[in-house]
């Protein structure tokens, strides 16, 4: 890019500071380069206070509250963030005066040395991208993950070697926009396509075009890992000049590559199928998470095949020695290197996160579930017995669908909070005469009367379908309090 050898100073607008770290690691980025930076968000400065604060001491201006026209038609470069729509009049202004655009995630592919593996999708994105990255982690790659996950890849991307591994989730938003560079990572994974922010784009087949960005600027040399089950995912393969592999959790080959055999996870690489790990010993509970353990297990394979030497080129489960080459013979088969690696992965923090397994319970922190719909989701991935724990500071949201599946799917809840009551009512309005309700003083007595109840095979699920704000600062802090009650 320009800006890396020349030595003007460039203008540059950050359109979108935003408080998810990619307006603030550009900001950063060009500042620090000694480039005159101006940020502009329509939010105000005290909404955006934390993203301000990690930019203390350096030569930024800023335009917090409106979009000045002139930021956008006198720049040199105008950095967009995701959220910024493809109708606004301030693109629209930038363009007209012929100021280049570009975003954070378009910085970061112009500056990688090392390939980048790109995960989209409608959901399992961040889970699909951060189980591949710990897989490729412990085959001893140096791995850098970011893009819509949030942070900024930008500070480290430069000084990122060529032989490690940068994986990325993208957003529709992002991918749509990637396509400006005419680039596409070197590895796509589509976990699956089904109709979602429609807010932003104009329609279905607009969001869908944006999700194919991931694979349309790949070549020959590139790898494709789509959905099978995915009537629009699966299609990408007639197009596509990758090579090409599929996932199902439907369906066994020819179609898959990675599929469900007998209750087992079986990938085959070309030398034939090999059993990865039964499904029910995953970590991460529910079918959508078997499809992500295939997707981001045939991604890793396929990574670890390239340029020969298949998966002991970068010694797989050998830790000491990452990239020496071993002989087949001498170590486990490479699905079980695999089936290690997925095994160690808890899922993100706070998100149906395997906090604890003791006496064959198994206790999962989903404390970032503070609507209904996240703690619903939450519920249906569960196939054996729940004691859930719910409840927390009131939204005045409405708990009657919430309280239909919690009838269904929970054993035993315990309530606490102010939204306690209110639950509790929903769930007996649904008929939940078989689910036992408890009201609790507190929230760690809610998760004390959980875990007694729980016995051997059932699920505790910490999924408050209510925001935190009546006993924590926020739902990591209770995610916290969560994880320790579990090891008392
Ligand atoms: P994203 O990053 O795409 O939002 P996440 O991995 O954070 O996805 O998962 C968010 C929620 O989406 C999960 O809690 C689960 O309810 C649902 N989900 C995850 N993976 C899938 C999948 N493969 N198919 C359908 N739903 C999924």
């Amino acid at each position: 890019m320009a800006h890396q050898r020349d030595t003007t100073v460039m203008k540059v607008t950050i359109l979108g500071l935003g408080l998810f770290g990619g307006g603030a690691g550009a900001a950063r980025y060009f500042a620090e380069r000694g480039h005159q930076v101006s940020v502009t968000d329509l939010r105000t400065e005290q909404q955006l206070e934390p993203a301000v604060k990690a930019l203390a001491g350096l030569p930024i201006r800023y335009h917090l509250g409106s979009h000045p026209e002139e930021l956008f038609r006198e720049a040199d470069l105008v950095v967009v963030n995701p959220g910024v729509k493809p109708g606004s009049p301030h693109l629209a202004a930038a363009r007209a005066a012929g100021v280049k655009l570009t975003t954070e995630i378009n910085l970061v592919f112009e500056l990688a040395k090392a390939p980048i593996a790109g995960v989209t999708g409608s959901n399992g994105k961040s889970t699909t991208a951060a189980m591949l990255a710990a897989i490729m982690q412990r085959a001893g790659r140096q791995m850098l993950l970011g893009g819509n996950l949030g942070g900024s890849l930008l500070g480290e991307v430069e000084k990122f070697p060529a032989d490690g591994l940068i994986v990325m989730e993208l957003s529709s938003f992002q991918l749509q926009r990637l396509a400006w560079t005419e680039r596409s990572p070197h590895l796509a994974i589509v976990t699956n396509v089904t109709p979602n922010h429609l807010d932003w784009h104009p329609n279905f087949a607009d969001y869908a075009q944006a999700k194919e960005q991931i694979a349309r600027f790949q070549s020959q040399d590139d790898f494709l890992v789509t959905n099978a089950d995915c009537p629009v995912a699966s299609k990408w393969s007639e197009w596509s000049k990758a090579r090409v592999a599929r996932f199902s959790v439907l369906s066994r080959p020819p179609a898959p590559a990675a599929w469900l055999e007998g209750g087992k996870l079986v990938l085959d690489l070309g030398a034939g199928p090999e059993e990865i790990m039964p499904a029910a010993e995953l970590p991460l509970p529910g079918r959508h998470n078997q499809a992500n353990a295939l997707a981001a297990a045939l991604a890793a394979g396929f990574l670890t095949a390239e340029g020969a030497g298949g998966l002991w080129a970068l010694g797989f489960g050998l830790s000491e020695q990452p990239r020496l080459p071993k002989p087949k013979a001498q170590g486990p088969k490479p699905a079980s290197a695999l089936s290690a690696a997925i095994r160690e992965f808890k899922g993100l923090p706070h998100r149906l996160e395997l906090v604890a397994e003791k006496n064959g319970v198994r206790f999962y922190n989903d404390s970032i579930a503070t609507t209904p719909e996240s703690a619903i989701a939450a519920l249906e991935s569960f196939d054996c017995p729940v004691a859930l724990v719910a409840g927390g500071s009131d939204k005045g949201v409405d708990y009657a669908a919430f309280g239909r599946v919690a009838a269904r799917r929970a054993d035993f809840v315990a309530l606490t909070g102010p939204t306690g009551p209110k639950i509790r009512a929903a769930i007996e309005a649904a008929g939940g005469g078989r689910t036992r309700l408890v009201d609790a003083a507190s929230f760690d007595a809610a998760c004390r009367l959980a875990f007694a109840a729980a016995r051997p095979g059932w699920a505790v699920l910490m999924s408050p379908a209510s925001a935190s704000f009546d006993e924590f600062p926020n739902f990591e802090r209770r995610g916290e309090r969560f994880r320790e009650l579990t090891k008392g």
